[in-house]
């Protein structure tokens, strides 16, 4: 077994697991559930280690089938709820084609949108705020 794997079963050993986590997560004003406990790099919810919309995912509906994804049918990382399998290459493909809106809720139009060297999409209205944000620092030094 994988420590993601022993992980997993500890997690789901543990009564109560589901009030558990949803007592630290919150409906948003969309009436998505999101996470509000801990955080891991890549921006999704982590309990035990593991990533909360999996653990959520494996606790309802059984072991994600084997050469799949978990994908946020929302796009958004923190949503508890909703994620299902998808193939690795539809997810991102949809992620692309679906995503209309940065994180912070800018839209993706032409004049708020810049795409990087990689080809990637920016906000530019959060990449402003963030520009500005640095100078205050600086200033504030
Ligand atoms: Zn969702
Ligand atoms: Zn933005």
């Amino acid at each position: 077994m994988t420590i993601f794997h022993e992980r997993l079963q500890q997690s789901l050993a543990q009564p109560n697991l589901r009030e558990k986590l949803l007592a630290k997560a919150e409906l948003d004003e969309d009436g998505y559930l999101l996470w509000k406990g801990t955080i891991g790099t890549k921006g999704y919810g982590k309990y035990n280690s593991i990533e909360v919309h999996k653990l959520w995912y494996v606790l309802h509906h059984g072991p994600v089938p084997e050469g799949l994804v978990l994908a946020h049918a929302c796009h958004k990382k923190l949503c508890l709820t909703c994620a299902r399998p998808a193939t690795q290459g539809a997810n991102i493909r949809e992620m692309a084609e679906r995503i209309t809106h940065c994180p912070y809720g800018h839209p993706y139009d032409k004049a708020n949108t810049f795409l990087n060297s990689r080809g990637g999409r920016h906000c530019r209205t959060c990449n402003n705020a963030q520009w500005k944000k640095g100078k205050e620092w600086q200033r504030a030094r």
